[in-house]
């Protein structure tokens, strides 16, 4: 009896239990909450995240699907390099590891290996739905196929793209990355594609070195929120007229937030909502299918860090549109 009323009032459903019917959902695993926080990584943001989602009202009618495995290594072998690969996964600390900035343990590498996973299901469950799917992790867009970067050792978007792309097909993806720091993995392997659209909205002298994309905005230290979010308008616009996308995926990095640490832009937790809802309702117009992916986020206070992904998941995953 327990075990019956329990699986109805988890939130938390295999993932072999996704039907298309479903247009809103998160994937999520456990391995989000061994993290740590490093430095200034709040690496428990995971963690708290989850936690505030599931005693939220809106939540209780949105799946949060569990993450099935972890990718295989052919699939990891789509974006990544086999040496890379070795080293990640025998915890060699050879330079190509050691530019993470963040250590390597297996509580680590699990955590990389299913945020890898979770983009990918997300992109899947937004093809076949429709939909708008977050996961609640992912965003590791300094990852380069045989180096770690920027504390990434696994792209998780250039992961989905490529298995995405050789399950279902070509499609046109549009990345939105909106990541205070230019997403220069995604940038170096996608920037010249013609299936691929890569969009950044930048801090023009912050890390790191920048890479060339299909539409890249540098903006100086100092931007306020009104500037930024005019050049976002015009930078929707433009793409709408270069681009046909199918598939979205939006990093919604927390980190152009005024009181950030890595970050110079100084845009308010209320910008930032508006920053989601233009995002959103780009998509929602075009009848594009999108995945959010959480990226970096920095603040004073961890708070405010969560406070900015639940603003975002709430924006994009309630309401019409
Ligand atoms: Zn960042």
């Amino acid at each position: 009896m327990f075990d019956i009323l329990s699986s109805i009032i988890s939130p938390f459903r295999p993932y072999k239990s996704f039907k298309p019917e479903i247009k809103r959902g998160f994937v999520y695993h456990k391995s989000y909450e061994k993290l740590e926080n490093m430095s200034v990584i709040p690496g428990k943001k995971y963690f708290q995240l989850k936690e505030r989602l599931v005693k939220s009202d809106w939540v209780k009618d949105i799946p949060i699907f569990e993450i099935d495995r972890k990718p295989e290594r052919e699939e990891l072998l789509l974006f990544h390099t086999p040496d890379y690969l070795d080293d990640f996964f025998e915890l060699n600390l050879t330079d190509n590891i050691m530019s993470s900035e963040i250590p390597l343990t297996y509580e680590i590498i699990n955590f990389f290996l299913y945020s890898t996973r979770g983009t990918y299901l997300a992109l899947e469950m937004a093809y076949k739905s429709g939909g708008i799917f977050a996961n609640l992790s992912g965003g590791f867009h300094h990852a380069f196929c045989c180096h770690a970067e920027g504390f990434c050792y696994l792209n998780d978007v250039g992961y989905a793209i490529e298995n995405f792309q050789k399950n279902y097909g070509k499609k046109n993806i549009l990345v939105i990355d909106l990541d205070i720091h230019q997403g220069n993995g995604i940038c170096y392997c996608y920037g010249k594609r013609t299936d691929v659209y890569v969009f950044n909205i930048y801090q023009e002298d912050n890390y790191p070195k920048k890479e060339e994309a299909h539409l890249n905005i540098g903006l100086p230290s100092g931007t306020d929120g009104k500037e930024y979010l005019a050049k976002l308008a015009d930078a929707l616009d433009l793409i709408s007229r270069e681009f046909q996308a199918d598939l979205g995926i939006y990093l919604a990095g927390a980190d152009p937030y005024e009181h950030d640490v890595l970050g110079g832009f100084l845009l308010s937790k209320e910008e930032l909502i508006t920053r989601d809802q233009m995002v959103k309702l780009y998509f929602g117009e075009r009848n594009i299918p999108y995945v959010i992916v959480l990226a970096g986020g920095y603040a004073m206070r961890e708070s405010d860090v969560i406070d900015i992904h639940y603003n975002t998941l709430k924006v994009s995953l309630t309401g019409n549109g």
